[in-house]
């Protein structure tokens, strides 16, 4: 028999009242963690909401935010340097970004774009035509979420080529539904239950420069990159995967679940060369790594490098759920019925993204990247300090910290990632870990440098407190 459980009402009722998230200058904990209102909620979620969400060992429940700022529901204060995994991109409750929403929920919610008109749908697709790393013109299918692009852009792959053969990475998250899931090989758990994959993918290590898993006769001397490219040619293609059967290569250009690890040089481009020769689709998921987060709006223009597809999802609508898939014209042309979603791209959302990306274009792509090298910047100086930092990596405001033993054997050392993490949060600082050993910095496009010194003092602290 379940028991009801009395859950703290809204922060006006049971809080001090105003929202104190308006500009504090640091954090401010003045409870334990979590605190006497937050442990029901735990409770309760724990009797009434599903296991399987992969939580931290940290515990915030959040009752209010802004900009850089989360109160929780016991008023306590943190400095948000994950933003909600990578998606509120224009910070929390961006004024501009909630009038938006607010003027199109008084006029139109929902009308099921599968079914009906309305200019939200094509003003988005629009400015995705041009924006997105994929060869003009485009077209854009509207979804909820990350996994619905992704799954998008499997059916369209298979629909364009007629094949049904796909290459992942290992190490890569691509969503967790059946389809995504065929590709998605971060964790064991994300597989354990669920039998053999659904589609046909075959996987092959991610070329990580920090741990180059090729051997140095598949790099030659084109290194990690060229180590996953003769991979690819030279044993897939002779082996398991005659390239005439694949129809897609999908590839995070920063791997993001997987531990914020950044292509290296000349592999999307390598990549690029292989599908052109052998008529495969390149299907780029910029889900995380997307929407300004390395700071440039997408992070293969770093690589300059197209796509045949290209998935976007997280910071899209600064929080609301959209996902899109974006093609060349040319592959969608696929006919009603074939791929379609109820909600997916509702005017509200559209709306929010819409704003999102003015306002990126306005200023938060280029704050991205200079505020990021400026925490990237302090973060290599703690790496100068302590030996337990093996790695710092990424662009913009997508930077992995990855704990290590010690730099010669590098010897990951989750236990110490998860300490620094807990640590952090008790501090007032929230940061997630990503992959095994790896702490991920996603901030907020709109941190600025003074947030940055104070994350980053916290984070020094708790590393210190942690060794
Ligand atoms: N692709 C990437 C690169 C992601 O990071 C994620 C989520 O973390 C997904 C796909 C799945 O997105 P969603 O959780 O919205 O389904």
């Amino acid at each position: 028999m379940t028991m009801t459980i009395a859950l703290p009402q809204n922060a006006e009722a049971t809080n001090t009242g105003a929202p104190k998230t308006k500009s504090p200058r640091r954090p401010q904990i003045s409870t334990a963690l979590p605190g006497p209102k937050g442990r029901i909620i735990i409770e309760a979620d724990a009797q009434f909401v599903t296991p399987s969400y992969p939580r931290p060992s940290f515990k915030l429940v959040a009752e209010r935010a802004q900009g850089v700022w989360v109160e929780d529901v016991d008023g306590n204060i943190f400095l948000d340097c994950n933003a909600g995994v990578a998606v509120c991109s224009t910070g929390h409750c961006h004024p501009e970004v909630v009038r938006a929403i607010q003027e199109q929920a008084e006029q139109l919610i929902h009308m099921c774009g599968t079914d009906y008109y309305y200019r939200h749908m094509p003003q988005l697709a629009q400015k995705l035509d041009e924006i997105v790393p994929v060869q003009r013109p485009t077209r854009t299918h509207f979804a909820n979420s990350g996994t619905e692009a992704i799954e998008t852009a499997l059916k369209l792959a298979m629909h364009a080529t007629g094949r049904e053969k796909f290459i992942a990475f290992f190490n890569s998250f691509h969503g967790r539904t059946l389809g995504s899931l065929s590709l998605t090989s971060s964790k064991a758990a994300q597989r354990v239950g669920f039998k053999r994959q659904v589609l046909d993918v075959i996987h092959l290590p991610y070329p990580n420069e920090y741990r180059n898993p090729f051997s140095a006769e598949d790099c030659g001397d084109g290194g990690a990159a060229q180590g996953a490219l003769n991979w690819i040619e030279n044993r897939l293609f002779k082996t398991t995967t005659p390239p005439e059967e694949v129809a897609a290569i999908v590839v995070e250009p920063v791997q993001g679940e997987g531990g914020y690890v950044p292509a290296p040089k000349g592999f999307l481009n390598g990549l690029r060369r292989i599908c052109d020769e052998h008529g495969i689709m390149l299907i780029l998921d910029e889900v995380q790594s997307g929407m300004g987060r390395t700071g440039k709006m997408f992070a293969s223009d770093h690589y300059g490098v197209k796509a045949d597809i290209v998935c976007i999802a997280k910071g899209i609508a600064s929080g609301l759920p959209l996902g899109v898939c974006v093609a060349r014209a040319d592959l969608m042309d696929w006919k009603p019925g074939a791929h379609a979603s109820t909600f997916g791209g509702n005017p509200v959302c559209i709306a929010s993204a819409l704003k999102t990306i003015e306002l990126l274009e306005r200023d938060l792509v280029a704050n991205s990247a200079d505020v990021g090298a400026y925490l990237k910047a302090g973060l290599e100086k703690l790496m100068a300090k302590y030996d337990s930092i093996g790695d710092v990596r990424g662009m913009g405001m997508m930077i992995g910290v990855e704990f290590v033993q010690d730099r010669v054997t590098k010897k990951a050392n989750p236990d110490l990632r998860d300490r620094v993490e807990i640590a952090c949060f008790e501090r007032g600082l929230i940061l997630l870990g990503a992959g095994f050993n790896t702490i991920r910095w996603s901030p907020p496009l709109i941190l600025t440098r003074e947030n940055a010194d104070v994350a980053l003092e916290i984070f020094d602290a708790a590393i210190n407190a942690s060794v």
